[in-house]
């Protein structure tokens, strides 16, 4: 295992070699190899980009992909490639496939990025993003700074945590949030599942597969889907608390046990487990941007038909913004409207230069195009 010393990304078995002076570096693409040899100028500070593409979900991968196709002269950067796809056990709604697993749609996804359609791309965390008059500047944990004339987020959205006692402590002890990664770690065992959506019950039937007893606790009556319910509620190993809060993860090591407290009754009970699956919603990962685009109460990007956001030059896209639906084919089409959105606002962006004007003179948000 090493990391590919142009991105950072960690790399295993890769055909994508080169020796200088005695010591072998590997990359992720043909293109990261090329861009070690020639063309590092691009991750230097003063470099301005066209586009810098914030996130490695589904919709920064089809804008990356896009961009490509596009020639734009783009970075990609991202906490890692994949998204919230990857915890998917069975994805059965992506068009082209009857069935496939969110690893193997990631791996495809990240093949047509990096091997057919590559673009630069940097694995860090944007921490914020600034205007400084022509262009906006991104600001890396690493310490990088990184400027372009117009960005996409599309950094999706985070799990909420439970925010109780013991939930820091027995992260990875016990404490879990991805049924696709942990499941197989709990068989024969008994979990508590956190949440009523369609999230923690698609939980529950996995884990009722491979678990000895699986409980539910939620804190409003159930939320999912009334199909997801009925097959929860026929399963025999699994029990349900509704209008329940979990009060105390505890245990020496791992996870012992689940202090649940009935919230009109009050009675408090300790559920005794060695798991416990959060599955409480996500959060949007807007906090970047927030100073600069308009969110709505839910700190989601407000965007128009075009992706573009409150702020000439700043496009979003996928499960970050108010767009309707959080699926991977939306977020992916609403990537590529992004990407062509951006092609024409530079286009338009550079006329404008020609002729004089400033960035200042983009159209205003109420008129953009529909
Ligand atoms: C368990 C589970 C199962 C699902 N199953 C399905 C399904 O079967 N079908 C379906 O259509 N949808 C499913 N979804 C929903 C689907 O995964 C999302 O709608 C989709 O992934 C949204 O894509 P996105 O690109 O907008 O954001 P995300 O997938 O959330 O990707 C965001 C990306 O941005 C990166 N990022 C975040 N913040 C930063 C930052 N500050 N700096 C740099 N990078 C950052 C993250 O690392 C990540 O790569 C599922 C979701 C989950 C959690």
């Amino acid at each position: 295992m090493a990391r590919d010393p142009v991105c950072n990304m960690i790399v295993e078995d890769t055909p994508y070699f080169v020796d200088v002076e005695n010591k072998r570096y590997f990359f992720c693409s043909q293109g990261c190899l090329e861009a070690f040899q020639h063309s590092r100028e691009k991750y230097l500070s003063n470099y301005v980009f066209d586009l810098i593409i914030v996130g490695g979900g589904p919709a920064a991968l089809t804008a990356g992909v896009y961009a490509s196709i596009f020639r734009l002269d783009t970075l990609l950067i991202a906490q890692s490639l994949g998204g919230q796809a990857v915890d998917s056990t069975k994805i059965k709604n992506y068009m082209g496939f009857d069935f496939i697993t969110g690893p193997e749609l990631k791996e495809k996804f990240q093949n047509q990025l990096l091997h057919k359609n590559y673009i630069a791309h940097q694995i860090a965390t944007v921490n914020k993003v600034t205007r400084s008059n022509s262009y906006l500047s991104v600001y890396l944990d690493n310490g990088k700074i990184y400027r372009a004339r117009a960005l996409i987020i599309a950094t999706g959205m985070s799990r909420n945590h439970l925010n109780v006692p013991g939930e820091e402590k027995f992260q990875r002890r016990g404490v879990c949030y991805s049924v696709v990664q942990d499941a197989p770690l709990f068989a024969g065992q008994d979990v508590v599942v956190a949440g009523g959506g369609n999230s923690a019950t698609q939980a529950v039937t996995e884990l009722s597969t491979t678990c000895r007893k699986v409980y539910v606790v939620s804190l409003t009556p159930l939320t999912a889907d009334t199909e997801e319910i009925l097959k929860i509620m026929q399963l025999p190993k699994v029990e349900i608390f509704e209008k329940h809060q979990i009060e105390e993860i505890g245990g020496t090591d791992r996870v012992e046990f689940v202090r649940i407290k009935s919230i009109d009754h009050q009675t408090v009970r300790q559920l005794d487990v060695s798991g416990i699956f959060v599955e409480i919603g996500f959060y949007p990962n807007s906090g970047l941007v927030a100073g600069l685009v308009e969110l709505n109460e839910r700190g989601e990007i407000k965007i128009g038909p075009d992706c573009s956001t409150t702020h000439p030059g700043i496009f979003a896209a996928g499960d970050v913004t108010d767009a309707f639906g959080k699926r991977i084919i939306i977020a992916s089409g609403e990537g590529a409207k992004a990407a062509i959105a951006v092609r024409k606002y530079l286009n338009q962006l550079k006329m404008k230069e020609k002729n004089g004007a400033s960035i200042s003179d983009s159209p205003a948000p109420e008129n953009r195009e529909k």
